[in-house]
């Protein structure tokens, strides 16, 4: 397709506060009258007219591209190849929860796990559709800040894509994961602070300097990657919509995601209800669940979240002041959803529950949304007949400290057989 025609695709870019519209070559990053979050605005119809449900069905691209016509990008897959990372992006698996599902008498249980990403974390879905639309804007180099995931996720598309990146993070991001960034060749700045510290600066060097800059709420375009895991939850689920979706909450970009996600379908004609969308977050870092809670209980037309002091073990949803804050309470309220918080004991049972169950080994904040489908079923806020996905948002090897927390420890014994037999017997 050509670009005049792909340009119809977006009408323009909407502010979440304020409801301002703009032109979405006017503005790079939030709204220019107030600084609330841009939401990108399709033309439904214009879309449907070349993408459907059976086009869908055709087509052999595997990965978040199968949805190019419904992302805010221009380039063409067939000819600008070149500006796209040659690596196996989403469509990752989606996997019936048999033994969890025993286990708790709930048949219908899903994991998808984005851990099986480039660099083992959902981020890269939002990383790599930023990289190409920075190129499109003609920029040199990338820039984010990051607790870890969203970072190496940049660093990983640049990496394949040999463009410079600079990564800030807070000094205290699990090792693993600032050896992931340093591998993968970007600038990495660690800095002496939390990861809002690192924010703030990631916005002042981007501006400095001329960067692009990825950050997590401030880039309008990160919820655009991230909506692309709802659509594949529709078509591995072959278009039946699940009852309530579970998610880990920190910024609030993926949960806003995959309500766009949703909504996108739901306009296109592809889906004929919507779900329930759960925010599951620490009570240690619970800016948005109490957002959530204060939203039910006391409706008011402008939402405000009010920054915490976060603790919790699980960094990748350590957050004070969370950047799509907004943009999270609205889609939990919009979808009739609510929020749920677990403590970081319950986040690391989690772990080795899924781990031991399924076979899926996660990082804390991942196993945050199973943490979360185990209370509020508890709770009794599930009916036993619905069908529920727990979002799996990064790989357990990114953190394994705290997978040591509950992991256990092997038997040690000199090397012969008899000492083999001894634990054998008792076993
Ligand atoms: C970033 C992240 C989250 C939370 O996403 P937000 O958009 O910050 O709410 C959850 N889990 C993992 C593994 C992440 O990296
Ligand atoms: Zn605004």
């Amino acid at each position: 397709m050509d670009s005049a025609v792909k340009m119809k695709n977006i009408l323009g870019l909407k502010c979440i506060d304020c409801g301002k519209e703009y032109n979405d070559s006017d503005v790079k990053y939030v709204c220019p009258s107030c600084g609330g979050n841009l939401d990108v605005v399709y033309n439904y119809p214009e879309i449907k007219k070349r993408f459907t449900r059976s086009t869908l069905t055709t087509d052999e691209n595997l990965s978040i591209w199968r949805y190019l016509p419904i992302l805010p990008l221009e380039s063409d897959f067939s000819c600008q190849l070149n500006l796209f990372p040659k690596l196996q992006i989403g469509w990752t698996p989606l996997y019936r929860a048999e033994n969890l599902s025993k286990k708790y008498n709930f048949p219908n249980l899903y994991l998808k796990d984005d851990g099986r990403n480039p660099s083992a974390s959902f981020k890269d879905r939002a990383s790599s559709v930023v990289v190409v639309k920075g190129q499109e804007l003609g920029v040199k180099t990338f820039t984010t800040a990051s607790t870890g995931n969203a970072g190496c996720a940049l660093a990983c598309m640049c990496a394949n894509l040999q463009l410079p990146c600079v990564i800030f993070v807070p000094k205290t991001a699990p090792k693993a994961k600032i050896a992931q960034l340093l591998l993968f060749g970007a600038k990495v700045i660690a800095v002496h602070g939390t990861y809002d510290d690192a924010f703030d600066l990631s916005l002042k060097a981007s501006d400095e300097f001329g960067w692009y800059c990825r950050s997590t709420g401030y880039n309008p375009y990160t919820r655009e990657g991230k909506k692309t895991a709802a659509y594949e939850i529709c078509e591995q689920l072959k278009w039946i919509v699940p009852d309530k979706v579970f998610v880990s909450v920190g910024d609030g970009n993926i949960i806003s995601g995959i309500w766009k996600g949703f909504r996108d379908f739901y306009n296109l004609g592809f889906i004929d209800k919507l779900p329930q969308l759960i925010a599951v977050q620490s009570e240690k870092s619970n800016a948005i669940a109490k957002g959530i809670k204060s939203q039910i209980s006391n409706p008011k037309p402008k939402i405000k979240i009010e920054p915490v002091r976060a603790t919790t073990i699980a960094d990748s949803i350590s957050v004070d002041m969370p950047r799509d804050g907004v943009a999270a309470v609205k889609a939990v309220i919009e979808s009739k959803g609510f929020a749920i918080e677990v403590s970081d004991e319950e986040i690391l049972k989690a772990i080795k529950e899924i781990a031991e169950n399924e076979g899926v080994f996660s990082e804390p904040a991942a196993s945050t949304s199973f943490a979360g489908f185990k209370k509020a079923l508890k709770e009794n806020k599930i009916k036993e007949n619905e069908t529920v996905v727990c979002l799996i948002t990064g790989n357990g090897l990114k953190d394994v400290e705290s997978a040591m927390k509950v992991a256990g420890v092997p038997v040690l014994i000199e090397p012969n057989i008899e000492e083999v037999k001894k634990i054998i017997k008792t076993a």
